[in-house]
């Protein structure tokens, strides 16, 4: 590995030596296009290097314990095993209890075999909050019983039926390390740890769960965290914006602190003051106590409170 890298390194100057004396300018945009190739091809080695240490790290741990798991032996040689530390579970759409904040700043993934999970489709709804609720998906366009397509080549996690929420659903596991989400399906035509082909029809849409009409509710996800899809889709095109998805920390899931604003604003309840209102009758009549109400609203116990004043009580 040093070996490769030192001739990597070395290589790389002799090219921009020899490119920037010997070659005209009309190829050096060329050329920077090249470095740029080397400089991802380098953290995506680097990025591997590191997932073979900690698989390793990982067999050696498990080797100790006397597990003979079954959801092991069903990940086995699974190339995205041991970033999801071997945690196949049908139970929950995200099992992991990884926030992003426990995610490298910036993740590669290689997306070159992605397919379009419809063929003809437009975007009816956009991943971000809605009727102060998250939406953790892409909402695309089709007719009942228009073929769904998985979007990368994998294995399915979970065939499942969720009648106030996704409805039928799927989620596969892909090799790229994400996952993706098909929701409100008419019918599924795949089975839980079935091996998927990029491309492969797996289900027939529909308007299953909650639902307002046919449509596909598709989502990405790594480690669990719902990002974007329109990161890496362009839906109106039907085409991928780069064959490599970087996965920035802000930028992908920057959402999940406007999510938790959302959640805690829609169960926040307000009072307003009344004469002759003291904290601990507002609080009695609004069953809370009076520690919550002066840490709510960053007052003293002591402070008078003014008729007609706002004051948070949840
Ligand atoms: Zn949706």
């Amino acid at each position: 590995m040093q070996n490769s890298y030192l001739t990597n390194i070395i290589s790389f100057i002799i090219i921009v030596f020899f490119s920037f004396f010997a070659i005209p300018l009309s190829s050096q945009s060329n050329l920077i296009h090249r470095i740029e190739q080397q400089k991802q091809d380098s953290v995506a080695r680097k990025q591997l290097e590191q997932s073979v240490e900690r698989y390793q790290s990982h067999i050696n741990a498990t080797d100790t314990l006397e597990s003979e798991d079954f959801d092991d032996d069903i990940m086995e040689n699974h190339p995205a095993s041991d970033l999801y530390r071997n945690i196949w579970s049908r139970e929950r759409v995200n099992p992991y209890e990884t926030p992003p904040s426990a995610l490298p700043d910036s993740i590669y993934i290689d997306c070159s075999e992605f397919q379009m999970p419809l063929t003809a489709t437009y975007v009816t709804s956009h991943f971000g909050p809605r009727w102060r609720r998250m939406h953790y998906g892409t909402d695309l366009k089709l007719q009942t019983g228009d073929s769904v397509m998985a979007a990368f080549s994998g294995k399915v996690r979970i065939v499942n039926y969720e009648p106030r929420g996704y409805g039928n659903y799927i989620v596969l596991r892909h090799n790229n390390g994400l996952e993706t989400v098909y929701g409100h399906l008419s019918e599924v035509l795949v089975s839980e740890n079935q091996e998927i082909n990029a491309g492969e029809l797996i289900a027939f849409g529909g308007s299953t769960g909650r639902s307002t009409g046919p449509h596909l509710h598709f989502e990405l996800r790594y480690m669990g965290n719902a990002f974007d899809s329109e990161y890496l889709v362009n839906y109106s095109n039907a085409v991928i914006l780069d064959d490599v998805l970087l996965i920035t920390k802000d930028r992908m899931f920057g959402y999940q602190v406007q999510a938790k604003n959302l959640a805690s604003q829609s169960r926040s309840k307000y009072y307003t003051v009344r004469r002759g209102d003291t904290l601990s009758k507002i609080a009695a009549r609004n069953g809370v106590s009076v520690r919550t109400i002066t840490r709510l609203n960053n007052i003293k116990n002591s402070n008078k409170l003014k008729a007609g004043s706002r004051i948070r009580i949840r």
